[in-house]
């Protein structure tokens, strides 16, 4: 379920700009990919093509061979499900803790709450923020709370993981340890791609990197590192996150 194809895609908007232009790329399961490129490249609407936000105006978004954009909408959800998404601001309810942020995806199911706890402490321990599930957003540092977005993103355990601009409102320490969580989640397995203009810090991680110039990929580097993958369970694997 982590395999995905841009074939030809274009995204053309009413006003005649083209915001992607002849896209085709492949990604294969259990791969990580960063999509780079100046503010306006068009990463924000690769992302909204794969989460079937947005359709394309030619070509065709596959996972695992199924045509997303022909979706019907009924069956969206149920292919959202396999996808966990973190944003740059991360979308926080303000009102409630951090245990329920997290909780949410998982009893908007109908998961029994038991299991729900069960799980999300298990992401938030993968986190490193299992002894602050009782705050609520705000007494947490900026870092803290993205990272309490990447635990509700991966709760479901997607087997592809979308970022966009995770980065970026963190110093750069912080942006190392949440790309070495990204990095983490696809050693066990899961797809993973993620926006962000963070050139230094992207090149230095030594995998791929997909870059995008005013709507089309201009550069498709491959990685310099074998990729590691962990076996073991994710929770158990990745308790020992670093924080
Ligand atoms: P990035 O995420 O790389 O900053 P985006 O995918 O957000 O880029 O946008 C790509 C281009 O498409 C930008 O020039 C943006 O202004 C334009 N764009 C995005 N949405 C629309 C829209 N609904 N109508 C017209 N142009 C749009």
């Amino acid at each position: 379920m982590g395999h995905i194809e841009f074939q030809h895609v274009t995204r053309r908007f009413e006003n005649g700009h083209e915001a992607l232009s002849d896209v085709s790329v492949a990604f294969d399961e259990g791969t990580m990919t960063f999509l780079t490129g100046h503010s306006g490249a068009g990463k924000s609407t690769f992302l909204k093509l794969l989460l079937a936000a947005d359709i394309p105006t030619r070509g065709r978004v596959l996972v695992n061979g199924v045509n997303i954009s022909a979706m019907t909408p009924s069956r969206l959800p149920r292919y959202r499900q396999h996808l966990g998404v973190v944003f740059q601001d991360h979308h926080l309810l303000a009102q409630r803790t951090v245990f329920d942020n997290v909780a949410m995806p998982l009893r908007v199911t109908g998961m029994r709450e038991r299991e729900v706890a069960r799980r999300a402490r298990a992401s938030l321990s993968q986190v490193e923020l299992l002894d602050k599930e009782n705050l609520f957003p705000r007494h947490l540092s900026t870092g803290e709370q993205q990272r309490v977005g990447i635990a509700r993103a991966v709760v479901t355990r997607p087997k592809i993981l979308l970022a966009d601009e995770p980065t970026g409102n963190l110093d750069p320490d912080l942006s190392i340890n949440i790309m070495d969580l990204f990095a983490r989640f696809n050693q066990i397995g899961t797809t993973v791609i993620v926006a962000s203009h963070d050139v230094h810090l992207i090149e230095s991680m030594g995998l791929r990197i997909l870059h995008l110039e005013l709507g089309r990929v201009v550069e498709d580097i491959p990685a310099t590192v074998t990729p590691q993958p962990i076996a073991q369970a994710p929770e158990d694997q990745l308790a020992g996150a670093s924080s």
